[in-house]
């Protein structure tokens, strides 16, 4: 999926929280765990690979997107960045670092799971859990490999948790 169906799906969202306050969503590969000033929520997908070099594929359950948040009130706006994190093919001996796919339902799972965090977090309502799942297809290919995988280097993947 491009970066414009997460802005998309990102903003029918918005829409139904039904608040005043227009929001934008960016990514930004830089952000790291925690920044002054902003909320966090970190969340492991499902997405698949596809390597640049020798055109070997794979998926993952453990695929780390660390989200950004923050609300201006008084100038009605609010912010989210967005980084998804990349893994590396297996077979290669140099291998690059590769952008994850996340199908449209997974990233349609995750933006509702962000939703939540936003009214949580920024508008401080009293919301529970979203605990739907992640969309699976296919295997899943082997354990994880740490040294394959950019959010155990960040050392995020294990806080991507499978609750919430
Ligand atoms: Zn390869
Ligand atoms: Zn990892």
């Amino acid at each position: 999926m491009a970066q414009s169906d997460w802005v998309n799906i990102f903003q029918e969202k918005i829409q139904e929280l039904g608040r005043r306050d227009r929001w934008w969503i960016e990514f930004d590969n830089n952000i790291n765990s925690t920044e002054p000033g902003w909320e966090n929520y970190i969340r492991n997908t499902f997405a698949r690979f596809c390597c640049s070099q020798c055109r070997h594929t794979w998926a993952s359950a453990q695929v780390p997107v660390l989200f950004h948040m923050k609300l201006n009130a008084l100038e009605g706006r609010g912010t989210v960045k967005v980084r998804c994190c990349k893994q590396e093919c297996r077979k290669c001996l140099t291998p690059n670092l590769e952008q994850p796919q996340v199908s449209e339902e997974n990233i349609t799972v995750l933006m509702d799971k962000l939703m939540l965090k936003i009214r949580k977090k920024c508008y401080k309502e009293n919301v529970g859990e979203n605990t739907t799942r992640f969309f699976i297809a296919g295997n899943i290919d082997g354990p994880h490999e740490s040294r394959h995988c950019e959010g155990c280097r960040l050392g995020i993947c294990s806080r991507g948790g499978v609750s919430s």
